[in-house]
């Protein structure tokens, strides 16, 4: 794939639109909760700033369904970028037409607009080209920079891309394409994956996908408990998907022809009840009883698996090791982001839970890289192409 960077090309003084993924938690009064998604597009922003240009910033927010939302509007998006970066912001309420035709053209250089929501309009979920054909008429450079947005093919960043005299990936879509690639195409060894999280249904692609590239794979959270009953062990009332057991079994048949070792939990911190309070009790994971449920992996497990990390060259990680939401049952999902944070590796995180798991642990800032998608980066775990990705290949 050959896509072009943005400092590749020619943006000088040009009206450049660039597609930015804001959409940003809101409290009930419309009050940004996390602005991660806002800065993580400051480099793209700042420097199509140093360069002169006009910007127009593009972005969906929630899922309206092609209609307006007043709660998913981005006006308090422009509020709080303006005041990220000292300068004024203009939001535009409606995208499509006349009013912000004329405000493009008014732009001088060094100037920001940002555009309401463009899931208010119903083009922009089907991809319609006359949408992609009306925004890319409002720029010189279409930049691509909604990484976490990539595995939706939308007019905004896909059918855009048809029309747009030039097209290029802004510095946050680079980084995520470049991490993904050091880690998975090329990896210094051992690289090794770390997946947890509820359910294997929902990582059963990824996984089969990095079979044939890791060296090993460590097994946590809900979906672990699948895998142990593919052993034959009890697993009480943990989650469970008995549909998936026979698939399973298979993963581990697959990585044991592959020589990819896949470490399950050797114990169990489980409780009678899903409840913070509820009693824990350790189990070696083959003495689970009818009524444990499984929620956190047990001090053995966390020892194996730290050794494993902190052994490896290249560590991608997704999804938590145990309900990490109640504190109690959150040990093992933090050992494991210290562990990581400790080991030196090259280590990438994707999906929301391992995410704020990396930043409840405080070791964010020792992670190579945390990746802003969550269903993008598992989709290009499973080696999917994603749209938005593709577009810019054209
Ligand atoms: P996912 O979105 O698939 O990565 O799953 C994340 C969710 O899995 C989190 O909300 C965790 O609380 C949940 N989870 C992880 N381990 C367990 C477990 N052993 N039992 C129940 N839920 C779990």
């Amino acid at each position: 794939m050959t896509i072009k960077y943005i400092d590749k090309v020619n943006i000088k003084g040009k009206r450049v639109m660039i597609r930015v993924d804001y959409n940003v938690p809101y409290d009930k009064s419309m009050n940004i909760t996390d602005d991660t998604r806002i800065t993580a597009t400051l480099p793209t922003i700042n420097y199509c700033l140093k360069e002169g240009c006009k910007i127009i910033l593009v972005s969906h927010m929630g899922r309206p369904k092609g209609k307006p939302v007043p709660e998913m509007s981005l006006k308090p998006v422009a509020a709080r970028l303006a005041s990220i970066l000292g300068r004024e912001v203009k939001f535009i309420e409606t995208p499509l037409g006349e009013e912000v035709a004329k405000s493009v053209s008014a732009m001088k250089d060094g100037d920001i607009i940002l555009l309401e929501n463009i899931r208010f309009y119903p083009g922009e979920e089907k991809n319609d080209p006359d949408l992609g054909r009306q925004l890319a008429a409002l720029c010189d450079v279409y930049v691509d920079d909604a990484f976490a947005a990539a595995h939706r093919g939308h007019s905004s960043n896909d059918a855009i891309t048809k029309f747009a005299k030039e097209a290029a990936a802004g510095f946050l879509l680079e980084n995520e394409i470049e991490y993904f690639k050091k880690a998975m195409d090329n990896p210094a060894r051992p690289l090794g994956a770390i997946i947890g999280g509820a359910k294997v249904s929902t990582k059963l692609d990824a996984l089969k996908n990095i079979l044939s590239k890791v060296n090993y794979i460590i097994i946590g959270g809900g979906m672990a408990f699948t895998f142990l009953k593919a052993k034959g062990y009890n697993v009480g009332k943990s989650l469970l998907e008995a549909d998936l057991v026979a698939a399973a079994k298979e993963i581990m048949d697959e990585a044991a022809k592959k020589g990819v070792e896949i470490l399950l939990p050797v114990d169990i911190v489980a409780a009678p009840e899903f409840d913070n309070n509820a009693p824990r009790t350790v189990v070696p994971a083959d003495k689970m009883t009818d009524s444990m449920i499984g929620l956190d992996i047990g001090p053995e497990s966390i020892r194996q698996f730290s050794d494993k990390i902190m052994s490896s060259k290249t560590v991608i990680w997704n999804g938590p090791m145990g309900a990490f939401e109640m504190p109690n049952f959150a040990e093992g999902t933090n050992a494991v982001a210290k562990a990581l944070a400790e080991s030196g590796s090259l280590s990438i995180v994707g999906g929301g839970d391992s995410v704020s798991a990396v930043n409840q642990s405080g070791v964010a800032d020792r992670i190579s890289y945390i990746s802003t998608g969550g269903g993008a980066w598992l989709e290009l775990l499973e080696g999917k192409t994603l749209p938005g990705i593709a577009a810019l290949d054209r």
